[in-house]
């Protein structure tokens, strides 16, 4: 990627917000499909519980509905195979299959360039910051364990911080607030301009543009670049080494 369309991006990101300048603070990060590899297990995961339910959930299109709450994919699906929601007890039974599959499977690696990105980030100055509607208990320990020295607890958002979720501008919105909060600015002092979201799911780029951040898709799946751009995203590379690579490019245009 050159400079210039990154220039570019953010013309555009500037025009359509109404800031004169960007004022790169904190990265907000998601965490599945982003820092970790752990997107195919889910897929293959939701493809297999809903055929053993009688369901048809194909791998690709479990990442289009990343992001969403579990109740909210089945129905989607029992909708459109049956013309009607699913009870509040298949519901759990189909999700705790889902769950229990997931959690056989081997531990995701962390995704190639992930953390080569993250001590880039954070030496810039730039705080790095994760956003995930992941509700696992052990998370915090997973990225210390992962990711050394990168992530603060207290500028974490997680399923157990929100109440909608993505592609609701919530998460994101938290996010800032915790920043806020952490830094004690003044309510003025945190604006979206100052702030990018990293994401790799559709709805999780929904989620970053509703909030009024810079979003940076990293399409890290099967999907086509169109389904992370056509839901507004300012750029897109291919993979985390690929914004790792070009961190530098990214930073100069974000700060200036
Ligand atoms: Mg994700």
């Amino acid at each position: 990627m050159d400079r210039k369309e990154i220039e570019q991006a953010v013309e555009k990101y500037l025009t359509q917000t109404g800031y004169e300048r960007m004022a790169l603070k904190a990265a907000m990060f998601d965490m599945d499909g982003v820092l970790f590899d752990s997107m195919k297990n889910h897929a293959k995961c939701w493809h297999e519980t809903m055929a053993h339910f009688g369901l048809d959930l194909p791998e690709w299109e479990a990442y289009m509905h990343e992001g969403r709450t579990g109740a909210g994919t089945i129905n989607i699906v029992s909708m459109r195979q049956r013309g009607y929601e699913a009870t509040e007890e298949e519901i759990h039974n189909i999700y705790k299959y889902k769950s229990d599959l997931f959690n056989r499977c081997p531990k995701a690696e962390r995704m190639p360039g992930a953390y080569e990105l993250l001590v880039k980030v954070k030496a810039s100055g730039v705080v790095p910051m994760v956003v995930t509607g992941s509700g696992q208990v052990t998370l915090l320990e997973r990225l210390n364990r992962n990711f050394p020295d990168i992530f603060q607890a207290e500028l974490m958002v997680t399923a157990f911080d929100v109440k909608y979720g993505k592609p609701n501008p919530e998460p994101y919105l938290m996010g800032m607030e915790k920043y806020r909060e952490n830094r004690q600015c003044s309510q003025e002092g945190v604006e979206p301009n100052q702030f990018v979201v990293v994401e790799n799911a559709p709805l999780g780029v929904q989620a970053g543009v509703a909030a009024g951040v810079f979003t940076i898709a990293v399409n890290t799946g099967p999907l086509p670049d169109e389904a992370l751009l056509s839901q507004g995203a300012n750029l897109l590379f291919h993979s985390m080494q690929e914004f790792c690579d070009e961190w530098e490019n990214v930073y100069e245009v974000l700060k200036a």
